[in-house]
């Protein structure tokens, strides 16, 4: 099975010879090209943006990182020529380097890692390689920035293209979240109930920015990913009257709805609008308060897509992410993490048709490695995450040779104080314990 990059170039080139009847659709031919055009352009026009893929109509904030100008051999270099680089310097480094793969990243990137996984595996796998000087991160922004408060400080971490960010994380800054966290202690106080239960529990998605990992570490709340939600919401609800959730509202709800709370008690909070265009009585009323953030590309996902692979193929067992809308979710077979989708295809012992809810790459990279299963992704366009996407070979040889050379370029460091609290809400995730 050909490569996520390789079908865009395929589908990019019959589209430009064969126009509308060129089979198979991308959602924007300028995957085709390399980051460093968007890199440019981004340069050019003063702002920063998330490129083409799925994060292309979001906002970025103007803080976004941006990446400089890629050297020129690295854009020129064929792929062999940077497969033959990338095998060098990854040689020569030895043990002084480890890469990291995520699940959602190009193949022609993932190839090199030591290690492939989803964030929290991927930092916890940084840590069985203490010797290692460089984390070379091949996943986003807020993934680095948790190796690099997981691991040690004399360790550097390296995000190989620094405009890789994550529009989701993107949602929800410190600053609101601070503005949020005041308008609710004015309503609810900061007394605890009868039971000791503290009026509010922060509760942060893994896939947010170390400075909201550490907020929660400030006021007695935690991190989660997406396979312990359930756990840290039971473990918030122990310590507290109601959670705000952050910055991912569709995980909230899930892992919310499926534990009983009903969707009155769950207002959105709309950093834009006073009181995050609540009424008092309904947040005093609230059970989860949920931060108005989304991924883009587990949003592509929609209930008739599943009505079509139902209709294609009788018997489809559909898995989906649960950061995928809540109709989604209740629509498919069942709903979980990246490591739960990969564990219920491994599972299966008879051949069976998997429709997948999740980022094309992590789909692709299943179904050829368990040929024996049919496995598709749900939404027919090919359209990746667009900061995975910024992450090519051209900028891993780049930061691999740097090392070579005794240059460490794209360090990703988080402050020892924000690190110093991140670490406690980490530590809070690590201790929860399921019912
Ligand atoms: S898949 Fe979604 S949450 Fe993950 S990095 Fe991309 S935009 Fe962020």
């Amino acid at each position: 099975m050909s490569s996520v990059n390789t079908a865009i170039q395929l589908i990019t080139r019959e589209q430009a010879e064969k126009g509308a009847s060129a089979a198979g659709s991308t959602c924007s031919s300028a995957l085709a090209k390399g980051p460093w055009d968007y890199d440019l352009a981004e340069a050019l026009a003063g702002v920063p943006a998330y490129g083409p893929g799925a994060s292309s109509a979001d906002v970025a904030p103007p803080s976004t990182p941006r990446q400089g100008q890629l050297p020129e051999e690295y854009k020129l270099a064929s792929d062999a020529e940077l497969d033959a680089r990338i095998r060098a310097a990854k040689a020569t480094l030895g043990d002084r380097a480890v890469i990291l793969g995520h699940f959602y990243q190009r193949d022609e990137v993932v190839q090199y890692a030591d290690f492939v996984g989803d964030s929290f595996q991927l930092a916890n796998a940084a840590l069985t390689r203490p010797d290692a000087e460089a984390i070379v991160f091949c996943g986003v922004h807020f993934m680095a920035e948790t190796a690099d408060t997981l691991s040690k400080p004399e360790q550097a971490v390296i995000l190989p293209n620094l405009a890789a960010g994550c529009s989701m994380a993107d949602m929800a800054d410190e600053e609101s979240v601070e503005e949020c966290w005041e308008q609710l202690e004015e309503i609810f106080g900061t007394e605890p109930d009868a039971d000791g239960r503290v009026p509010v529990i922060p509760v942060t998605y893994m896939n947010s920015s170390a400075a909201l990992k550490a907020f929660c570490g400030k006021h007695g709340g935690i991190v989660c990913t997406s396979s312990n939600a359930k756990t840290v919401l039971e473990w918030a609800f122990e310590r507290g009257q109601r959670v705000l959730f952050f910055p991912d509202q569709h995980l909230g709800r899930n892992t919310a709805k499926a534990l009983g709370v009903p969707l009155e008690q769950m207002p959105m909070w709309n950093p834009r609008k006073e009181l995050g265009g609540n009424d008092e009585e309904a947040l005093l009323d609230s059970r989860v308060i949920l931060w108005h953030g989304f991924c883009s590309v587990h949003k592509r996902f929609n209930v008739a897509q599943i009505e079509k692979a139902r209709a294609d193929f009788p018997g489809v067992n559909v898995i989906v992410h649960p950061e995928c809308p809540m109709e989604v979710v209740d629509a498919a077979d069942s709903a979980g993490s990246t490591d739960f989708i990969q564990k219920a295809i491994a599972a299966a012992e008879e051949p069976t048709v998997f429709a997948i809810g999740t980022e094309i790459n992590m789909v692709n990279r299943l179904a050829a490695q368990y040929p024996q299963h049919t496995i598709f992704c749900l939404d027919p366009v090919i359209c990746p995450c667009s900061t995975m996407y910024r992450i090519h070979p051209g900028y891993l040889a780049w930061v691999l040779e740097e090392l070579v050379a005794g240059r460490v370029v794209n360090r990703i460091t988080v402050d020892d104080a924000v690190q110093q609290n991140a670490r406690i809400a980490l530590e809070r995730m690590l201790a929860a314990k399921p019912q």
